[in-house]
Parts: C-alpha cells; structure tokens; sequence
C-alpha cells in the first residue's frame, strides 16, 4: 500500500483547506474549503481540482466554517458520490452556512450583471441554494470519540477542537501490513480557556500530524474582556448613545452575548438586539447542542444566557429598520463583522454620524474592508453609494479569537510523546507557520511547511 497526500489549499494561506490523502487508490479528502480573501486566493476557487470529483471516495469535515466547507456543493454539482462525514453540530451549521454561502454569490453575481462590471459574461456564482440543500443528503453525522470506519483498512474518530461548535480535531488509522498508521489532523484548534466552547482534547500519539498554526508567530494578550466592556457601556451612557456591535454570527456573536450577561449580573442592564437571521439561527443552535459547550453546565446562571430577559432577536427586516430611531441605552449586535455587507450597513449609515453613539468591533480586520476603514477613523466612509461621516466613538475589542495562539498550539502538540515521522504545518501564512516551525524544530521534530499543490508520499509499500 502506498499513502500520499497532496494539498489542494490550506497550505501557505489560511483559506481554501483541502487535504488530498490518496491509500493506494482509495481517495480521501480532509476538509473542503472556499478560498476567501484576496482575489488571487478566490480566483482558485474557478480552476479544476487536479483530481475528478467523482474519483474522490469520502470526505471528512472537521468543521463547518466556509474556508473548511464551503467547496462542498461545488464538489457535489461536479461528480461526487461519496459520503461526508463530520459531527452533528458540524452538519447543522453548515446547512445554514452553505446556504448563506449560495444566496451570497447568487446576490453578488446577480449584482455584477445588472451593474455590467462582470469579465464573465454572465457572471454566475460558484454553486445555488440548490447545490448547498442538494449537498446536504451526503452529510453523515458522528458523536466525538466514537471511532467509525470508512473502508475495510481505515478507521476514523472525531475529537474536540474547541474551535466553534462541532469542531473536531480527527484520527485516521490506517490499518497497512507493517501494522497501523496513525494520522492526526488537527483542523482549527481553539483556545485552551474560552468561556464558550470546550477546551480542545489531547491529541493521541501520531505517525504523521497535520497541524494549524494560524497563530503560529503570536500570543494572545492578557486581557480582561469582561472589564473592558463593561468600561465601555459605562463611557457610553456618559455620552448617552448606544453601542453598536459588527460581529460574526457563528462563535462571536454567542461569546459577545455570553460577557454582556456576565455583566449585567452587576450593572444595570439594557435590551440586547440580536439583529442578524444567521446568528439567530446559529444561537439556536448552540441553544440545541448544549453538551457542546460550556455554557449550560456553568452553575451560575439560573437560566439560559440566550434566553435573558434583555435579549431581543430580531427577524424581520422591517423590526431592523426600527431599531435606528433608539437613541440611547441598548446595544445593536448585527452582521457583518468587518462590515462588508448585511443589515449592519444601515445601522452604520443611521450610527456613524452620531457622536453618543459607540462602534464596536469584535474581531480582527482585514486591509480594504470597511470595517477596517472606519476602525483607523477615516473621516468618511461609503456606504450605499454615499459619503457617510465617521464621528461616533471607534473601538476595537480584540481576544475574541477562535485560534489556539503559538504557546497554545505548542502545549496541545506536547502532548504527543513520541516525536511523528511527519509534521505538518497547515492553515497559516508563510511567516505564521514559519515562526512555528522553528519552535518545534527545537523539540528535534520533522516539521514542512508544504505548499499549495505539492504533494508528499507518506508510505511506500506498506
Ligand atoms: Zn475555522
């Protein structure tokens, strides 16, 4: 038996994860992600896989965010056949993510064509809505830590990555005639101490490891969220406005939510607006999923944190709209994050221009997105076509994250005792895994950054 793998993206870039493991000819694919981000990254989005869709037997999926699964209804509407195994939280979020995924690009390419700017004449999104539902009918769901298998020679186990909901870090035992082989992908790993999710589980000894090392040059600061934001309403009810909050619907915006309860314990408190239907679907589901996370067994809370008093979920577009004429006192959580597009445009449009009012960014942001344009206090910023001034009060909250930072990510592979023949670094930027690599190469370890469509052999003859 020989056993190779060839990286169709997640390699030098933290977008587009796609792990080819080819077992003789049994073909195996590790995640099945869109590249995002700079147009040359999304461009590969168009080209042709190097291999036929329908040659690949099964897929494993780590976790449902689009950089990991959003190929999937592409993969499917080109010829693949096989299953798609991942946990059931990981299922049910990436029906709401792939869908969105399709309207997005169904709306975009829609957009191009009434507006002329397309190349393509006419410009067409990647996949439908129908794809995305179409896809949904391979998904097969597995508890963490209960092994499966996938063919007679390959054994597969999910275990928790603590990234976002469902996560999961995955073994692969590859049984061959010079015994088993062990492989360990980690997918995103999240921090070892986050309110919200699990911390990730040990990983089990490993002949070849996969790892991310998407801060694999950084350390998160010590930060006291709690306190900052709790700083922040008192200043905002000094200028008497209200806080307006772009954050990301699957994670953030339920970790956001999760500190506001935690100081409204002691401070009076004020309506939460949760005004986005994709966070509302995906609280819903942290709502249903409550093994999944730490929320529910924290005792201090007498009941569910997403079902407070304060907390407003707002569906209707007509209810969004209401939402500009509150003056003061509440605190407007919407979508977009980097405020690229969604029902956080309005209220940006409605918010800016006020000084009482507070913005407040929760995450990392990219050069040329607005977000990251209002965040450095341009005085103008465009929205809907007009010039809108940036007077309101700018701040950005970071230690949100969802990543494991470099001491993290080096204490979760020190679990492994045994040096593996192979390691990996994956889903991060050259300096990121760079910065890494040196770090581990210091424990006497194997470590390749690999690059994109290099391909490795991992066995020969086994
Ligand atoms: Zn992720």
């Amino acid at each position: 038996m020989d056993i190779r793998i060839k990286f169709l993206g997640g390699a030098g870039s933290v977008t587009g994860s796609k792990f080819l493991l080819m077992i003789d000819d049994f073909n195996l694919l590790i995640d099945c992600g869109l590249f995002q981000g700079l147009k040359e990254l999304r461009l590969r989005n168009w080209d042709d896989l190097p291999i036929d869709p329908d040659s690949i037997d099964t897929v494993l999926l780590t976790h449902a965010h689009i950089d990991h699964s959003g190929y999937l209804p592409l993969l499917f509407k080109n010829g693949f056949g096989g299953k798609i195994h991942c946990t059931e939280p990981t299922r049910e979020l990436a029906e709401i993510l792939l869908t969105d995924s399709a309207k997005l690009q169904e709306e975009e390419a829609e957009f191009a064509n009434r507006k002329g700017y397309s190349k393509h004449n006419p410009a067409k999104p990647l996949y439908k809505v129908e794809d995305a539902l179409d896809v949904m009918h391979s998904f097969k769901s597995h508890p963490f830590e209960k092994t499966f298998r996938i063919h007679d020679q390959i054994e597969v186990r999910f275990f928790h990555a603590g990234h976002i909901l469902g996560a999961a870090s995955i073994e692969v035992k590859i049984y061959t005639s010079q015994g088993t082989k062990k492989l360990v992908f980690s997918g995103d790993l999240g921090p070892m101490h986050s309110p919200l999710h699990v911390a990730p589980s040990n990983p089990p000894d490993a002949d070849i490891l996969f790892m991310e090392s998407t801060y694999g040059a950084r350390n998160h600061k010590d930060q006291n969220l709690e306190a900052e934001l709790r700083q922040l309403i008192m200043e905002s009810d000094k200028l008497g406005g209200c806080i307006l909050i772009p954050a990301f619907s699957l994670g953030r915006t339920q970790l956001v939510l999760y500190y506001l309860w935690k100081i409204f314990q002691n401070m009076r408190s004020r309506p939460i607006y949760v005004d986005s239907p994709m966070a509302i679907s995906v609280t819903r589901l942290y709502k249903q999923f409550t093994s999944y996370h730490r929320l529910e067994s924290d005792s201090e809370f007498g009941h569910h944190i997403f079902d407070a008093p304060f907390v407003h979920y707002v569906t209707e577009q007509s209810k969004s709209k209401v939402l500009n004429t509150i003056k003061d006192r509440a605190i407007i959580i919407s979508a977009s994050g980097m405020a690229t597009g969604g029902r956080i445009l309005h209220h940006l449009y409605h918010r800016l221009p006020n000084k009482q009012d507070t913005i407040l960014f929760t995450g990392f942001l990219p050069e040329g997105t607005r977000g990251k344009d209002i965040a450095n206090e341009e005085p103008k910023v465009k929205i809907f076509g007009e010039d809108v001034d940036v007077r309101a009060r700018v701040h950005v909250l970071d230690g949100l994250s969802a990543h494991a930072d470099q001491d993290e990510l080096m204490e979760w592979s020190g679990h492994i005792k045994k040096a593996p023949k192979m390691t990996f670094l994956i889903h991060g930027e050259k300096e990121q895994s760079y910065i890494l690599k040196q770090r581990i190469e210091g424990k006497g370890w194997n470590v390749t950054i690999p690059d994109y469509l290099e391909t490795f052999t991992l066995y020969d003859h086994v």
